[in-house]
Order: structure tokens, then C-alpha cells, then sequence
């Protein structure tokens, strides 16, 4: 049976071979564990792994996860990367270290808001759309600096980069041209900000892409963890 812990130090090995083949050192990609779904159990052997970056995608579970674990897993880092709708804003400013999926001012407002002064800045991602999917979350290409500027004002947020989904089940071509325009907004926004640093981007089926095209940070789950079956959400 291949374990959490294989699969996890198979993904690093696909993390550091994509790096070597664009000339990118591998410890310039992290990996983020996304463990959606999946119990506490899976994510302390993850833990012993030596992995400590987690990534969550909803309120409820990412706020029972986050009240289960922090006390004995202290230095794990918290990362909110689902949709997150305003009012729900305080679990994520309260609990986790990280939001990539900032989409709006208010959202920004809100956390900058309701982050408790005893912590450190909460880290952030812009969400940008990148695909041609009208239904796809995140901002406009040419609305990332107008947001860029509001998050940058804003004492308890860290404006860290951009986070992004990609079109699923394209072909290589537009898949390729997705990820070379982000990598150009990115490269925009390092440019603007110097202590932007996170590119944020790549899953289980397009990491060596998203390595290829900057990806500072790659969201892997199902390749650690297995599929995820939702039935029973
Ligand atoms: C679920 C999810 C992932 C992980 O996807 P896999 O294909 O399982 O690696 C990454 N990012 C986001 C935003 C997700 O929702």
C-alpha cells in the first residue's frame, strides 16, 4: 500500500524534478497539502512527514480542523483557499495564516478588520481569473493592482501574490497560455510591490506546468491524500 508519507515525498520528488528542468531550485516551491475532506488522522501523518503547510477550502471544516489540531501541532500553517462569502470572514482572520482567494475589497476590509492584534499579519493571495469560464472566481486581470493597492494599505493583512485555478480539461495549448499570463501578472505585481513573493498555483495534474510558468507554491491533494469522495460531505 503506498501511505500519506510515500505520496508525499513522491510529490516532492515531482516538485524537484519540474524545478530542475526550468533551472529553478526546488526549495523555491512549497508545497502546500490541501486535506479538504480528509480526517485529522491523515493530516497528523502528513505532520510526522515533516510536512507543516496545510490548505483548507470550507469555514466548518477548516475552523474544526484548526481548533483540533493547533494546541498540539503548533507550528502548522494554516492556508484558507476556498470561496469565502463575507460573513464568514472571522473564521479566517481569527484561525488560519494564510488567505489565497481575496477576490474583493470587502473581503480584504473585513479580515483586515477582524484579525486579532496579538497575531501577526494575516498573509494574502489575490485570486485572479485567469480562464475564459465566466463562472470562474477571482478578479479581472486589469482589476489586480487597483485591489493590489487597497490590501497594500491595510496594516493587518500581507499582500503575498497571486492564486489561481486554472481551466480544467483544456488542451496543452491553452493550459500552457493560462499559466504564461499569469506568470506576466505576477511578474507585474513583484515588480510594483518588492515583497510580493508567492505565486501561488498547480495541483495534483498540472504542477510540473505551473513550475515550469514561476509557481512559488503548488496546492496538492489528491495526489497525497488520495481522491476525495464527497458523498458523504
Ligand atoms: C482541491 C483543491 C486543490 C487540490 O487539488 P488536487 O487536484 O486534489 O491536487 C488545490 N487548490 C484548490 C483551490 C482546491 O480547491
Amino acid at each position: 500500500m503506498t501511505t500519506i508519507t510515500d505520496r508525499l515525498a513522491i510529490a516532492q520528488s515531482r516538485i524537484a524534478q519540474a524545478a530542475q528542468n526550468s533551472s529553478r531550485r526546488a526549495e523555491d516551491v512549497q508545497l502546500l497539502a490541501v486535506s479538504k475532506t480528509k480526517p485529522n488522522n491523515q493530516i497528523i501523518e502528513a505532520y510526522h512527514a515533516g510536512q507543516r503547510r496545510f490548505g483548507e477550502n470550507y469555514v466548518q471544516e477548516g475552523e474544526s480542523k484548526v481548533n483540533a489540531l493547533s494546541e498540539d501541532y503548533p507550528d502548522i500553517e494554516w492556508h484558507f483557499i476556498g470561496p469565502l462569502q463575507s460573513n464568514k470572514t472571522k473564521v479566517v482572520a481569527t484561525l488560519f495564516d494564510w488567505m489565497h482567494t481575496v477576490e474583493r475589497e470587502k473581503i480584504a476590509q473585513r479580515l483586515n478588520e477582524q484579525r486579532p492584534d496579538s497575531m501577526p499579519p494575516i498573509n494574502v493571495c489575490i485570486q485572479v481569473n485567469i480562464s475564459q469560464e465566466a463562472s470562474k472566481s477571482g478578479v479581472a486581470a486589469n482589476e489586480i493592482l487597483a485591489l493590489a493597492d487597497k490590501i497594500a494599505q491595510m496594516p493587518n493583512l500581507t499582500l503575498r501574490g497571486l492564486m489561481a485555478i486554472p481551466s480544467a480539461d483544456v488542451d496543452e495549448q491553452t493550459a500552457t497560455d493560462e499559466m504564461a499570463a499569469l506568470q506576466a501578472l505576477y511578474n507585474q505585481l513583484a515588480q510594483r510591490f518588492d515583497y510580493v513573493d508567492t505565486l501561488s498555483v498547480g495541483m495534483s495534474n498540472d504542477l510540473e506546468l505551473a513550475v515550469a510558468h514561476g509557481s512559488t507554491m503548488v496546492r496538492i491533494g489528491s495526489a497525497i491524500f488520495g481522491e476525495r469522495d464527497y458523498s458523504k460531505a
